[in-house]
């Protein structure tokens, strides 16, 4: 349509100026006031990772959709109703990714990444996107921190999964945390279990939400975690999967119980806890924060993953960890940030030559480690020394006229208020000897 002078007016509305100004719904921005939390929370992922022998891997935000589709299932919510997918404009079908465990199997395949290390433990983190609808701790777009074991299915690798998502929580702090477990079977048990499963709700067909009427055929584990209020009492009286493990099912499970129990961790077996996405084999489980009632990590084993995408057999287990859900929690329980704070000064330069000089300087000080904060555009010595105190720095450089000609500088300690002329050339040695 040709553009009129008309057309042109609508799309410059105010209004739509300021939709323009808008992030997406349910995708928030991270600001610099929670800079911290984030800092924080990936530096202890990193130290944990580092600790447990994991090493990084990042892979795109997209990937071809039928990626998730084959691993995640086609009957599951993230499938059927929250993935974002589009064509590019070559034409390829691509998805921005829900979740992190099928490209790293994506990516362990294409790379032959068993070639690294085997097992391979790796853990990412980043943005994971589902179109839900957004509500306290449910975004569109979140973060996740995750760990994966590839190549081995030994039930010593599902403990320390565990173990590491666990560590990770209380390294930051975490307390009153709940985990939740239950094993879904492999192939052959839980084909059984599934027909029983099937046979239970076909009986009470009549009394089932809509969305578990139509999953009951093709994924009837689903029914046992609808969250709708008349669906959800029909699960008591379901069969559960315990009673028709195979040997070596009940063998790995019992080992995983072990393990746990070994490393003195508390935990709450869940017949009912089945994770919504047709990967998981075996091993299931999610960590709570028990105050709020909403889980902070999930995960499981996946040993089918690797055939479901066209690949051989891998064995793997991992976690995702909310990275938003542990800010909020924490923020709930008025906990702060634990990041490990270099020492920090303000530097003030009053006059262009000691302005000019000032850059140099303050390098310096940041080249052996010391966190200079600067206001320098401010003219004023007292609008530079407002930042001091906004930032409550404990040690402020005063440099102005005088002390450029004579070659000094003045340190200022904010909490006495006591000011001494230090000479240049021992800069550095004499704030070190003052700062902590
Ligand atoms: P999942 O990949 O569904 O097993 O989720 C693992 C963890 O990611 C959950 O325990 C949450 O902490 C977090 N999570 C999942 N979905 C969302 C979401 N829509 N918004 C925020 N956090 C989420």
């Amino acid at each position: 349509m040709p553009k009129t002078k008309k057309n042109k007016k609508t799309i410059l509305t105010k209004s739509n100026k300021f939709d323009l100004l808008k992030s997406v719904k349910g995708m928030p921005d991270i600001l610099p006031k929670d800079g911290a939390w984030w800092k924080s929370i990936i530096q202890t992922g990193q130290s944990v990772s580092e600790l447990h022998d994991f090493h990084f891997i990042e892979t795109p935000i997209l990937e071809p959709a039928t990626l998730f589709e084959l691993a995640v299932g086609a009957s599951t919510d993230i499938i059927e109703k929250e993935m974002y997918v589009f064509k590019t404009k070559g034409g390829d079908r691509v998805a921005l990714r829900p979740e992190g465990t099928a490209p790293v199997v994506r990516s362990y395949i294409e790379h032959h990444l068993g070639y690294f290390a085997s097992p391979l433990k790796v853990y990412y983190y980043g943005p994971m996107f589902r179109y839900g609808r957004p509500q306290a701790g449910r975004e569109r777009q979140f973060h996740q921190f995750g760990f994966e074991i590839l190549s081995d299915n030994d039930p010593v690798y599902d403990g320390e999964i565990i173990l590491v998502a666990l560590e990770f929580l209380k390294s930051l702090k975490f307390k009153n945390l709940s985990l939740k477990i239950n094993t879904i079977g492999c192939k052959i048990c839980r084909s059984n279990y599934r027909e029983k499963l099937r046979k239970y709700y076909q009986d009470i067909k009549s009394k089932l939400c809509c969305d578990c009427e139509r999953r009951l055929e093709k994924n009837p584990f689903r029914l046992l975690d609808c969250k709708n209020e008349n669906c959800m009492p029909l699960r008591n009286n379901a069969p559960i999967i315990l009673d028709y493990l195979c040997q070596n099912c009940n063998n790995h499970f019992k080992t995983v119980l072990e393990l746990i129990e070994d490393n003195n961790i508390s935990y709450e077996p869940d017949p009912y806890l089945v994770r919504g996405l047709d990967y998981y084999n075996r091993t299931v489980f999610e960590i709570y924060s028990l105050d709020f009632k909403w889980a902070l990590a999930g995960g499981g084993r996946y040993d089918y993953l690797s055939e479901m995408l066209g690949g051989r057999c891998i064995p793997g287990v991992g976690v995702a960890i909310g990275i938003e859900r542990l800010i909020e929690t924490m923020k709930l329980q008025q906990m702060t940030p634990h990041l490990k704070l270099k020492p920090r000064l303000l530097f003030a330069a009053v006059g262009d030559q000691a302005k000019k000089a000032s850059l140099r300087l303050m390098n310096e000080l940041r080249s052996n480690g010391i966190v200079v904060i600067e206001a320098l555009g401010k003219k004023s010595l007292r609008a530079q020394m407002k930042i001091a105190d906004k930032f409550k720095v404990p040690l402020v450089l005063i440099f102005g006229q005088k002390e450029f000609f004579e070659k000094t500088i003045i340190v200022r300690d904010m909490k006495t208020g006591a000011q001494e002329s230090i000479i240049l050339s021992k800069l550095v040695e004499e704030v070190k000897k003052r700062i902590k």
